[in-house]
């Protein structure tokens, strides 16, 4: 049985004080029954670690290099993540893809160097409005999801969490809707079923403006396990009341 999973992704937000008056409110309210973690950005990691200490809530990043050390001015190992007692990294987020130009083989590089660390790699995908609009959005992702396979050995590839964010649907308030959400991941479960020997124990996520209002539904998809929650993990409630749209799917599965 997969355990639902709830990711809040900060982006680049937020500062000290404000990272401490918001773990104060998550933790003193976060439901059971749902896993949930935050992805801070890389020079909070050491202190979102320290607040997230002993409370069950995991914490994540929001990127990382595919070279284990070096000459790469800027970046940051999985070595020094998981230093930091970091649990999940996310790879290939949409603004990673369409600010800094990372390719599908670049994203499956990463996410076989996080693996290879034992941390756990939140591998995002998803198509534009525009491949949506042109029918190809089932190629796209394809596309992106073979590269995972042809840099990732089916030991490595059965230890990933995913996450289907379209790219129309992030940060734009146009959340997918629940049918659209549901016949990518019945698509997705059929491409890990070519792939994989276990291919029910992947946990695959919904991103793209999921809000209190929209988590109920989307999680309780039959082929959702969660969801990557951008905005609204910045505002205590909101993110609360979508961790408990996940408990209570959970309870409901
Ligand atoms: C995201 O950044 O992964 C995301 C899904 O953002 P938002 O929830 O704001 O659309």
């Amino acid at each position: 049985m997969r355990r639902k999973l709830v990711v809040g992704n900060w982006k680049m937000n937020g500062d000290r004080a404000r990272n401490s008056t918001l773990l104060d409110q998550l933790l003193s309210a976060m439901p059971a029954g749902v896993d949930c973690a935050v992805c801070a950005p890389f020079p909070y990691l050491p202190q979102v670690g320290e607040l997230l200490a002993g409370s069950g809530v995991a914490l994540g990043a929001q990127d990382v290099s595919e070279f284990p050390d070096g000459a790469h001015t800027g970046d940051v190992s999985v070595a020094m993540l998981a230093d930091w007692g970091v649990h999940f990294v996310i790879v290939g987020h949409s603004e990673r893809r369409a600010f800094h130009g990372e390719s599908d083989g670049v994203i499956a590089r990463k996410a076989a160097a996080v693996l290879a660390k034992e941390l756990v790699p939140i591998v995002c995908f998803g198509e534009t409005l525009v491949e949506r609009e042109s029918g190809v959005t089932e190629q796209v992702l394809v596309r992106q999801l073979d590269a995972l396979a042809a840099n990732l050995s089916p030991d490595a590839l059965q230890r990933i969490v995913l996450a289907y964010e379209p790219v129309w649907a992030i940060g734009t308030g146009r959340a997918a809707t629940v049918e659209q959400v549901q016949a990518v991941l019945v698509f997705v479960r059929r491409w890990l079923a070519r792939h994989l020997s276990a291919p029910e124990r992947i946990r695959i996520l919904y991103g793209g403006s999921v809000k209190p209002e929209t988590a109920g539904g989307l999680f309780g998809l039959p082929d959702a396990d969660g969801g990557l929650i951008g905005g609204a993990s910045l505002v205590a409630e909101s993110f609360l009341e979508i961790c408990r749209a996940a408990a209570r799917a959970a309870q409901g599965n």
